[in-house]
């Protein structure tokens, strides 16, 4: 086996590692973490340090580490059949049952599913629908697309226009100039003072009006938003905000795609974000939890308005010019038949309900006279502490002064990973949904250790 230090080593000279700073990694001022090996909400590294992982990875390992029933699942389809292709017709038993699987869990009136690797290429495919179904509609002017700003998307060039972080877009020419964005629905930050959840609610579907007025609706094709704002803050929205954007896309003929990679398949204790706010997509964007991210699998939900304008176009125009190789690749498939099941017979999503529920109650226990804790927030199994300067006023820290990055890191330091999101000083949580009560207490406990380390009592 090799040394921590050689590893170490190559990772320095020849790994290039996702969202990272690579200067400082390059020359060793960052660790090098190996990960070996996880069961249930715990992983492990290289250094036999137990980590309790209260963000599922990326969010993503909703049913827990090491469940053998998946590994079996993959490793039968890879002994089987490792690969073939979903071109002209072609399937294999994993891809279509996962594929009726999906659909019979979907919101209504959802018709069919594209299925391809990541949360980005799921948005690339769900954008080029988009152009698809205005030009087969014969309105090539038709193809703006709305984000909000704090959404996220993706990093590829539309997925990463649509993301609405400074950070995505600086240095890369991004946005592309299809890609307009709008207010964030996050009271605690964007609100006045002043102003209630309802009247914030308000003031966003004005700012959206407002916005197409600009633009010309005739310009806008589809808007995109996460049920809970995810990356940008883990923010649930304001009372009424779905309903409010949807009357107003309703009324100009705008497309509407839920982007539900962290929150379908059960993060908010419901099968999807959309049937939790009532909201009713054209397009709905699944990856993480499709499988638990024990095999990359991502899918376009395809409803019935565009299916039919999809239809009508190959027969006018031939074979739909949009294909990966990997689309629905038959081990990832055999992940997601064997993660839904899982999911169904272990009433991990009614865990998710519940425990969730308690981990935000506890959290508000420990930290919720806290001076410096502005916000506690969360829906089904996700939550967020959020850091404040000054309480009363909602001033918040300089980004300079990394509160919620050394917040993270004193958590780290007490066997607990909680993420601190890249924007504002905002502590995320978003465990395994097989959490349980007394580790939702530990990591309430922890977090409060962690909190007054950096913060003082
Ligand atoms: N959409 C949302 C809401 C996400 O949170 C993410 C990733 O975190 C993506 C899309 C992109 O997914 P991926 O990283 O698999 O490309």
């Amino acid at each position: 086996m090799l040394t921590n230090d050689q590893l170490a080593e190559w990772d320095r000279q020849t790994f290039f590692h996702p969202s990272t700073h690579l200067a400082q990694h390059a020359r060793g001022e960052t660790p090098t973490r190996v990960i070996t090996t996880g069961k249930g909400c715990h992983i492990e590294d290289r250094d036999g340090r137990r980590l309790l992982d209260a963000f599922a990875g990326l969010y993503c390992v909703n049913v827990g580490y090491g469940r053998q029933e998946i590994a079996e699942a993959i490793a039968a389809q890879a002994r089987e059949l490792a690969y073939y292709h979903a071109y002209v017709g072609h399937g294999t038993e994993a891809s279509i049952t996962l594929a009726k699987m999906i659909l019979d869990r979907a919101p209504k009136g959802m018709s069919k599913v594209y299925f391809g690797l990541s949360g980005s290429d799921a948005n690339e495919t769900n954008v080029k629908l988009v152009w698809y179904y205005n030009n087969i509609l014969g309105r090539p002017e038709k193809k703006k697309i709305i984000s909000r700003w704090l959404g996220y998307h993706g990093s590829g060039l539309v997925t990463g226009s649509l993301t609405g972080l400074e950070l995505f877009h600086k240095k890369f020419d991004l946005p592309l100039s299809q890609v307009v964005h709008t207010k964030a629905p996050y009271y605690y930050r964007r609100a006045d003072l002043a102003q209630t959840p309802e009247q914030f609610t308000a003031h966003c579907a004005a700012e959206l009006e407002a916005l197409i007025a600009r633009e010309g609706a005739d310009t806008i094709a589809a808007f995109i938003g996460e049920p809970v704002l995810g990356t940008g803050g883990i923010v649930p929205p304001p009372p009424g905000y779905w309903d409010a954007i949807q009357q107003v896309l309703r009324k100009h003929d705008i497309l509407l795609i839920a982007d539900e990679v962290v929150t379908g398949f059960g993060r908010l204790g419901s099968m999807f974000g959309s049937d939790h706010y009532g909201m009713t997509p054209d397009l709905i964007t699944i990856a993480k939890g499709l499988t638990s991210a024990y095999a990359p699998l991502s899918g376009s939900i395809v409803g019935d308005r565009m299916w039919k304008v999809l239809e009508q176009g190959t027969d006018e125009n031939g074979p739909i010019g949009h294909g990966w190789t990997y689309s629905a690749h038959p081990i990832g498939a055999a992940a997601g038949v064997a993660n839904l099941r899982l999911l169904d017979e272990l009433n991990l999503i009614g865990n998710a309900a519940e425990v969730g529920a308690y981990l935000q109650q506890a959290l508000k226990a420990a930290l919720g006279d806290h001076p410096k804790v502005g916000e506690i927030r969360g829906e089904g199994m996700l939550a967020a502490v959020e850091f404040v300067a000054d309480r009363g006023g909602r001033r918040f820290f300089d980004a300079s002064e990394k509160v919620g990055p050394r917040v993270s890191a004193a958590l780290l330091s007490r066997g607990v990973i909680a993420r601190a999101m890249p924007q504002g000083d905002i502590l995320g949580f978003a465990p395994p949904f097989c959490l349980t009560k007394p580790e939702a207490e530990e990591i309430a406990a922890m977090t409060a250790e962690a909190v007054t380390e950096v913060l003082g009592a």
